[in-house]
């Protein structure tokens, strides 16, 4: 294994934001978690590319990540090198019907490009807040919709150090499940989507409508990362764990939210461990009073 101050000094002559040390609750939307040795924030698909080649090259244990969103990293952080995908600058591209943008888009940017070219289609996805390539990984979706319906194709990067480009029916999407999830040493580069024309208005009231009815139900006023538990075959999270009546359950600041049940949230300066235990004890509560297991959406790392 490569000394680590070196190799972040190697990588600051990149196209590349480089901290030391920097605790994963500033980059996750539940903003809790210990520190990373090394977060690289590459400004374009050049410069990821180079950060994971020299990363492989050192032997150097790595992470992409997008807006963090997803993710639950435990107290004891992460060793290694973190890739935030976040700062990428790449243009977002429209050709017709066809829009392509690198992973690091929001999908907030994406969903507003489509309106102002009024292309329909990805409505749903305003509001999650992730990005291009999280959101392709997860096969994230709301509201009826999910990536699988407009996604035409992913470039990659291979773990032997390829750049492909593979067809979306090749990537195995299914609910908030991907090739990737399956194969986290390949790294999404960019994405193509092919939407429908639409009319403006049409889209901009779906997506304002989404919206609304987001910020109705969810309790975006408290870090999460969105629904805690992936919804079991004929239920609703949600619905199970308002039955076991665990709206408010808090443990040490973690605390199952009073708006949405689906919910935990980081109420009061919780921990990583605090959201765990949570979590371990409304899995258990769910099982023994309803039958039903719950399995984790939030993606616990490592
Ligand atoms: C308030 C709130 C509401 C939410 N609502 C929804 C919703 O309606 N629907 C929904 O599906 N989700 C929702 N989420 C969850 C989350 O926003 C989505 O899963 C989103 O797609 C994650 O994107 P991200 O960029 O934050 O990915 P991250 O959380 O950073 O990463 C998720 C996974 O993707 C991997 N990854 C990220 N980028 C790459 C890349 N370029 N190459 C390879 N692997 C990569 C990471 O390693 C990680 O395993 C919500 C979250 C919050 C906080």
């Amino acid at each position: 294994m490569t000394d680590l101050t070196s190799f972040a000094e190697s990588l600051k002559s990149e196209k590349c934001e480089i901290l030391i040390n920097s605790p994963m609750s500033r980059h996750t939307s539940f903003r809790v978690g210990g520190n990373a040795d090394i977060v690289a924030i590459p400004e374009n698909i050049a410069a990821l590319c180079d950060v994971i080649r020299k990363a492989e090259d050192s032997s150097l244990p790595y992470m992409v990540i997008g807006n963090g969103s997803n993710l639950l990293v435990r107290d004891c952080g992460l060793r290694g090198l973190v890739i935030k995908t976040t700062g990428m600058k790449d243009e977002i591209k429209v050709n017709g019907n066809v829009v392509s943008c690198s992973a690091g888009t929001s999908l907030t940017r994406l969903c507003n490009i489509a309106l102002e070219s009024s292309l329909s289609g990805l409505e749903f996805a305003y509001g999650i807040p992730g990005t291009v390539g999280g959101a392709v990984f997860m096969n994230a979706g709301a509201y009826g919709g999910e990536m699988k319906d407009v996604l035409s194709s992913v470039t990659h990067l291979t773990p032997d150090g390829r750049i492909e480009t593979v067809d979306a029916s090749e990537l195995s999407l299914s609910y908030r499940k991907s090739f990737y999830s399956e194969n986290s040493n390949y790294t999404i580069l960019s994405a193509e989507f092919t939407l429908c024309d639409g009319n403006k208005e049409d889209i901009k009231l779906k997506m304002d409508d989404l919206m609304g009815r987001r910020k109705d139900k969810q309790p975006l006023e408290y870090p999460s990362a969105g629904s805690t538990f992936k919804r079991p075959e004929g239920y609703f999270a949600g619905a199970l764990i308002e039955q076991c009546n665990l709206k408010g359950f808090n443990i040490r600041g973690a605390e199952v939210s009073e708006k949405h049940a689906g919910f935990v949230i980081n109420k009061d300066n919780a921990d990583a461990s605090a959201i765990l235990e949570l979590m371990e004890h409304i899995k258990e509560t769910v099982k023994k009073e309803t039958g039903v297991t719950l399995e984790p959406e939030v993606r616990i790392i490592p």
